[in-house]
Parts: structure tokens; C-alpha cells; sequence
């Protein structure tokens, strides 16, 4: 080998990176006979920069894969309107915490809001999606490990149908789905276990409201996205195992 071969430069690295993730969403997804084309991967853009991005999105493109990118901090919204972003056509959705003033920036940038883990931020979307006149797709925030450092409602069938029947009241926003954070652990079971809990509320909560647009599971990570695809994921958001250590 030469040195080039041993010692790949950092785009390389990259498209190492990208293609390692999408097999692994596509050797989970064989494992369970699903189709990995229905999984969209979401990118997990916080602290990256736009060139970062636009090369990331480009490789995609090539890959035909359907994508997504996810902000998670309302104050780097802005970057995703450079002009190496800026109408893309990729869908772009919030994946973060969110303090209801900043909804209207979060309206503004997202067509799906992945954390609506209380019933004012639910309040604060709508009142600035009816101001902007958009609709606004919306997932319901469950905290699935009990993990305090997370937000989202409990892991209950009453909490889950509570904020979904608000949701559906809304002339703006449309409930899709569910949404979580896997459990932070290196206990694999446990993780599966909240995981696959996510998916049963899922159900249970489509079956008590008869939403039947409940059709989004939001979850899995860089360290948890093949027992996410396993259990049901139809949105797997990546950042570090993609753009590599977080800056
Ligand atoms: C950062 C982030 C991710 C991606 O995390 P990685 O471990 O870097 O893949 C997914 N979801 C949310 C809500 C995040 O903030």
C-alpha cells in the first residue's frame, strides 16, 4: 500500500464515515426485513459548518438516499441560510430543547419540530406557525430512559394521548409521531428496552386516538442507530458518527 492508502486524507475520512453509518442502517435493516430506503437519516448539524454540511448532503444525493437535516439550537439556525445551504430541498427539522420565544425562529426554519416535550411549546409552535400561516409537523418528545437530564413527557399512555389529542385540536400543527433519546447507558438491553418502548406508545397511542397519521419514529443516534432501525426508526439522526468528534 502507499502512504495515501494508509493515510487517508479527511474527505476521505468522511466518505469512510458516511458509508460505515449507512451500512450499518442497512445490515439493521435487512436483520428485521425492512427496507433501508424508507429510513430517512437526519443530520445532526449542530456546531458543523456549512461546507461541512453541503458536502455531507452532496454525498447523500449520490447515494439516493432519503435525508433530512436537524438543528438542535435555535441560535444556529442562521447558518442553514448560506448560500451553500440555503434552498436545497433538503427538509430541514428541529431536533432540539426549545424555549418557547424561540419558536418563531424555529417556524421560520423547520417543516418538523422532533421536541415537543411540553404542552407551552406545543402553544408557543402554534400561535407562530397561524402568524407565519404554515403548517407544522410535530413529534411528541417522550422521555423513554426516565433519564432527568432529558425532557419529553412520561412514558405513559395517558401522557402521550393527552398532548396528542391537543396536537390534533391544532389547525397548523400535524402530529406524526413520537420521538426520544435513548437511554445512556453501554448496557445494550436497556437501551433496546426504551427504544422499543417508544414504538409500543407508538402504537398504543395511534389505536387509543385513532390518528393514523402516527407513522414517525424518531430515534436512534450514532452509538444506538442499529437497535433504533431494529425496533421500528423511521428517522435515525446522526451527527459525530458521520462529521466525526464534535469540535
Ligand atoms: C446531537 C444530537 C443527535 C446526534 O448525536 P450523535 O451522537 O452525534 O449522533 C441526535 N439527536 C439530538 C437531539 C441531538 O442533539
Amino acid at each position: 500500500m502507499t502512504p495515501q492508502q494508509t493515510i487517508p486524507d479527511q474527505p476521505d475520512q468522511l466518505v469512510d464515515r458516511l458509508d460505515g453509518v449507512l451500512e450499518r442502517i442497512d445490515a439493521a435493516a435487512r436483520r428485521v426485513g425492512r427496507d433501508p430506503q424508507e429510513i430517512t437519516l437526519l443530520l445532526a448539524t449542530k456546531l458543523r459548518t456549512p461546507a461541512q454540511i453541503a458536502e455531507v448532503i452532496e454525498l447523500l444525493r449520490q447515494r439516493e438516499r432519503r435525508i433530512a437535516v436537524g438543528e438542535n439550537r435555535a441560535q444556529e439556525i442562521a447558518k442553514h441560510a448560506d448560500p451553500l445551504l440555503a434552498d436545497n430541498g433538503v427538509p430541514r427539522h428541529f431536533i432540539g430543547r426549545l424555549q418557547t420565544n424561540k419558536a418563531r425562529d424555529v417556524v421560520a426554519f423547520a417543516q418538523m419540530v422532533h421536541s415537543v416535550d411540553r404542552p407551552d411549546i406545543a402553544d408557543a409552535l402554534e400561535r407562530r406557525a397561524q402568524m407565519a400561516e404554515k403548517t407544522l409537523e410535530v413529534l411528541v418528545q417522550v422521555n423513554t430512559s426516565g433519564e432527568e437530564s432529558k425532557g419529553g413527557f412520561a412514558p405513559e399512555l395517558e401522557a402521550v394521548t393527552g398532548i396528542l389529542e391537543r396536537l390534533r385540536e391544532s389547525p397548523v400543527l400535524r402530529p406524526v409521531g413520537l420521538m426520544t433519546i435513548g437511554a445512556n447507558t453501554t448496557d445494550l438491553e436497556v437501551v433496546r428496552a426504551s427504544l422499543r418502548s417508544l414504538r409500543e406508545l407508538r402504537d398504543a397511542a395511534r389505536a387509543a386516538t385513532g390518528i393514523d397519521g402516527l407513522t414517525e419514529l424518531s430515534m436512534g443516534m450514532s452509538g444506538d442507530l442499529e437497535i433504533a432501525v431494529e425496533e421500528g426508526a423511521t428517522i435515525v439522526r446522526v451527527g459525530s458518527a458521520i462529521f466525526g468528534p464534535r469540535p
